[in-house]
């Protein structure tokens, strides 16, 4: 059978972004992917490093967005030159805008609690939008403008990450599903995968949407696949120049021009599909906010799974099985979440703790 220090089970961003910071830290780690590394949710996100726009309110998880915010561009970085792969990273901010009384008010609360906390939130009347957005000339009453986020390109993150997890050593094992874990005396020993058993002392579920493994994981984790629809056009390159955001839609652009526009948040199992009233409403929400995209050209659309807990929190921690992990339950913040959630895991597994109090994370919380 063969031997490694650790498994990953999972290849989305969480699972790549572990695997690779074990194997930096001398580790033995082989990841294992049901199908190609990245091809779920964490391929279908928008992008979007979103650590303010749409955080409810102080706590512990704002704590984390912030964490990774800070932590992002030296983990692009070491990505890029590891790999000569761009990641597609810029601190271009995002504009929320507000279309209604109500919204206003929303967001006005949000500015305030945030310019507390020491961040940047800025107001633009909805002349000053269309100053920095020209493109943006729906019926809007004023923008929110959050200087500091930032937007990747997570596809072109997951091929980086891929190639980093090879050079760090790890044995990616694609187009291979774990099926069952090995489990002796209170203690993880393995996990039996469709290509054979695996043997390790440490393993740790990433499996996304799927992380209950159909109900063969040992302890219970409720985490529900939260489908998101998504779809791409081409329009010319600077059209969009931050991310654009309403109550009811989302625009990126990157910088070759393709223009990303999401999203549905649906519960609809584990299907991909895309449907007409789901594409009818991110179209418009896209129509509210502006009128003048209309001679983009259509590319594609695509649906993913976001991984959905009750209370919108991820689940990273210890199991009471000894050397089962658990990092799973990101919902909307994957790719924001992915570095630091690397960092604090392997703290766990490696020194016994973690330099950030994950116990309102713990992923027996439901129990
Ligand atoms: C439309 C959409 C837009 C989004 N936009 C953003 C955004 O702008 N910003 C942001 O931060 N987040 C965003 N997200 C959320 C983000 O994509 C997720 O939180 C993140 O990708 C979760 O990563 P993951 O590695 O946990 O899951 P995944 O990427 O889904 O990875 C889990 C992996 O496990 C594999 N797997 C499943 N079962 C098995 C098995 N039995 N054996 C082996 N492998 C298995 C799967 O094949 C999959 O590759 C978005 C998500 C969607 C769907």
């Amino acid at each position: 059978m063969a031997r490694y220090d650790m498994i990953i089970l999972g290849g989305g961003i969480i699972g790549a972004a572990l695997a690779e910071e074990l194997a930096r830290h001398g580790q033995r780690v082989t990841l294992i992917e049901r199908g190609s590394i990245g091809a779920e949710a964490s391929s279908a996100a928008a992008g979007i490093l979103s650590a303010q726009m749409d955080l409810a309110g102080p706590g512990p998880f704002f704590e984390l967005c912030q964490a990774a915010r800070r932590m992002y561009p030296r983990w692009v970085e070491h990505l890029e030159r590891r790999t000569n792969e761009p990641v597609g990273y810029h601190v271009d901010g995002i504009l929320a805008l507000a279309m209604s009384g109500r919204e206003e008010r929303a967001m006005t609360r949000q500015a305030r609690w945030q310019t507390r906390q020491g961040l940047r939130v800025e107001r633009w009347s909805s002349k000053e939008v269309r100053r920095h957005e020209p493109a943006i000339d729906g019926k809007i009453r004023c923008g929110f403008h959050f200087p500091t986020e930032a937007q990747v390109d997570n596809v072109q993150l997951m091929r980086a990450l891929s190639a980093a997890c090879r050079r760090a050593g790890v044995e990616l094992q694609e187009h291979t599903a774990a099926r069952r874990l090995l489990i002796r005396e209170g203690n993880v020993r393995g996990v039996e995968t469709d290509h054979g058993p695996l043997e390790a002392q440490v393993l740790v579920n990433c499996l996304g949407s799927w992380a209950s493994m159909g109900g063969a994981f040992p302890i219970p984790l409720p985490v529900e696949p939260a489908r998101g629809q998504m779809l791409a056009f081409r329009g010319p390159k600077r059209l969009i120049r931050r991310v654009v955001m309403s109550e009811r839609a989302y625009v990126v652009q990157r910088r070759d021009g393709r223009l990303l526009v999401g999203s549905t948040v649906e519960f609809a199992g584990f299907e991909k599909t895309l449907t007409l009233d789901g594409i009818h409403a991110i179209l418009c929400g896209l129509r509210h906010m502006t009128g003048s995209l209309g001679a983009c050209t259509f590319l594609e659309a695509w649906a993913g799974l976001r991984p959905y807990t009750k209370d919108r929190l991820p689940m990273l921690g210890r199991t009471p099985v000894e050397g089962l992990y658990v990092a799973t339950g990101h919902f909307r913040h994957g790719i924001l979440l992915a570095p630091i959630t690397a960092t604090l895991m392997s703290e766990l597994i490696l020194r016994g703790r973690s330099s950030f109090d994950l116990s309102p994370f713990s992923p027996g919380r439901f129990s």
